[in-house]
């Protein structure tokens, strides 16, 4: 007998008809001669909801320890109603909660990393015969308190379990059939892929791809389990995320992604000496602010502006801390703009070419597309541009790049 993890995300279990079909789903899987662990997200939009009344009644500011309580209970309702509806279809299973299924991880709220998985009740459920129904999203800390891993965690929970099992493939089950060249929602001419190498899929995750929590890349990699993303609405194969064989890389570019809710910030007048920027991004880091794309413009009269882009859900957390060091190091201002989105393209073809960057400017210069800050990697580069050009960058360089 196998063991197998299949996740399944918000829409697939956004109301009682997808939960009752995601049973049949396990259930048929069971008759296959398989021990099946599910991981599940909240029902639908429901972690929005949490959140949004979270900051209502907390003036925008709500305790990390009580939103983690909070937020995490989502999973916890779709969890247990799957249960139910095996057990009532005469499947055995049984709920368990992040911290029961034994993810400890450490003591961050909200984005807290994962430090350790022990299995060993959910094998002991699964030697009972029962399915076993994971709540995604969370875990607990070393102080014994609920945390939670991360918007869309839940994709990182099913790795680490398959992980912990020993296992060499994760089940992904989402909205869409599988990968496509970028947001089929943004364009509808996006292609699907058979296969993507974890290190593209990892960049396109970390650029705002949201079909797969980019943790969760990370950890399959690590641990050699490959990702099979595909649709809970059919059973079609869909895309599997694995180490690339492939020895000549046909196209530079495989993907184009699109974050957005960016912002931007900048300190102005820092004084151009050795190891100020270190004071700015140490006292960032401290505040827990993930800082993005980094810019710095020497001016003439010897000092610099430093531009910075961050989620514009850390915005005004980092403009408080950004006041601050202006303050400490004498500079002479800060500056934000909370209308900002990321336009990247990636592929690891890009090693071995020349002017991708070039086409990409070009490309957005001519769709009257102005780019704030670049950044590059070998297998990247991203441009911070206005919010209401996101989806048009998307679509120009989509068909730019021949990736239909
Ligand atoms: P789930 O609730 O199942 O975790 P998500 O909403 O987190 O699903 O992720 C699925 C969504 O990711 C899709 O509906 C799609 O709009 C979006 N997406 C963004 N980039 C891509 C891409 N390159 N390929 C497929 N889907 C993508
Ligand atoms: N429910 C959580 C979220 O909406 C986790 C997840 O869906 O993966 O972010
Ligand atoms: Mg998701």
């Amino acid at each position: 007998m196998s063991i197998c993890v299949k996740k399944f995300g918000g829409s697939s279990v956004g109301s009682k008809e997808r939960i009752a079909a995601v049973a049949d789903r396990v259930i048929a899987s069971k008759s296959d001669g398989n021990q099946v662990v599910v991981v599940v997200s909240a029902m639908g939009d429901t972690t929005d909801h949490l959140v949004e009344m979270a900051r209502e009644l907390s003036n925008g500011n709500p305790s990390p320890r009580e939103y983690d309580a909070l937020v995490s209970t989502g999973e916890n309702v779709s969890a247990a109603l799957l249960s139910m509806n095996l057990n009532a279809k005469g499947c055995p299973a049984i709920s368990l909660s992040g911290p029961q299924a034994g993810v400890m991880t450490e003591a961050i709220h909200s984005k807290a990393k994962i430090l350790n998985v022990n299995p060993s009740r959910v094998k002991e459920e699964l030697d009972k015969g029962n399915v076993v129904v994971i709540t995604g999203f969370q875990g607990i800390s070393p102080q014994n308190d609920i945390t939670t891993i991360g918007r869309g965690g839940s994709d990182t929970s099913a790795v680490v379990m398959a992980a912990a099992l020993g296992l060499d493939e994760c089940e992904i089950y989402t909205d869409v059939d599988g990968i496509y060249t970028t947001d089929p929602r943004i364009e509808e001419k996006a292609r699907k892929m058979k296969e993507v190498s974890y290190e593209e899929m990892l960049e396109l995750a970390s650029l705002g791809a949201k079909v797969l929590h980019p943790r969760a890349v990370e950890c399959a990699k690590q641990n050699e389990i490959v990702l099979h993303v595909r649709s809970s609405f059919s059973t079609d194969e869909g895309t599997r995320v694995k180490e690339s064989k492939s020895m000549e890389i046909e196209k530079a570019v495989t993907g184009v992604a699109l974050k957005k809710n960016e912002a931007k910030l900048s300190i102005l007048g820092v004084s151009d000496k050795p190891g100020t920027a270190a004071k700015v991004f140490q006292k960032l880091a401290d505040g827990y602010v993930n800082v993005d794309m980094i810019v710095q413009a020497t001016e003439q009269d010897g000092s610099n502006n430093i531009s910075f882009t961050v989620d514009k859900d850390d915005l005004k957390k980092t403009e408080e801390i950004l006041q601050d060091i202006a303050k400490e190091i004498g500079a002479s201002g800060i500056k934000s703009q909370d209308d900002i989105c990321k336009i990247s393209i990636v592929g690891v073809g890009m090693v071995s070419r020349v002017g991708v960057a070039a086409k990409m400017f070009t490309e957005l210069g001519e769709a009257g597309i102005n780019i704030h800050l670049i950044s590059t990697s070998e297998i990247k580069v991203s441009c911070a541009i206005d919010a209401k050009d996101g989806e048009t960058a998307v679509r120009v360089l989509h068909s730019a790049l021949e990736l239909a």
